[in-house]
């Protein structure tokens, strides 16, 4: 189940070298090479899966197991003041490599990163609407 022209597969595999934190035989946490603050980690399947959507239920389990065990190592060690969890699906929200990971990163005060939104403001109306079309109603 890799993709020959991933690099991610390749990284993870230990085909291309990578900075790596952690290691089993499905997972491989590294450092991100364009890191948002020090410490920023990537956790990479083993196996190729493009997105959330194609990652099998039991593997994101141990995702957020992991990135828990993983994300608490680091703010520990770096002495962080806070951590974010963030995993892009699709070109839109900003996926670049199209091999699911997700993203660890530190958060330390005054640090200048921005990983946000443009908060709307809907009518508790047009929230029902949208709650009716998710669930189906
Ligand atoms: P995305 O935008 O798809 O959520 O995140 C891709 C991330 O992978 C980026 O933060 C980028 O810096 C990182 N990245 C891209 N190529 C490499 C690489 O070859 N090695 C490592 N360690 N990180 C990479
Ligand atoms: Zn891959």
């Amino acid at each position: 189940m890799k993709d020959e022209n991933c690099i991610f597969c390749k990284i993870a595999a230990g085909e291309i070298p990578s900075k790596t934190l952690y290691e089993d035989e499905e997972f491989r946490v590294i450092l991100d090479l364009g890191p948002a603050n020090k410490g920023h980690a990537l956790i990479l399947p083993k196996d190729h899966y493009a997105d959330l959507f194609s990652l099998p239920e039991e593997k994101a389990e141990k995702v957020i197991r992991l990135a828990k065990k993983m994300g608490t190592q680091i703010k520990d060690a770096l002495h962080a003041d806070g951590l974010n969890l963030v995993q892009n699906n699709g070109e839109c929200a900003g996926q670049t490599v199209f091999h699911f990971h997700m993203h660890i990163i530190p958060r330390f005060k005054n640090d200048g990163q921005k990983i946000g939104w443009i908060p709307g403001k809907p009518s508790g109306e047009e929230l029902e609407e949208v709650r009716k079309e998710i669930v189906g109603e």
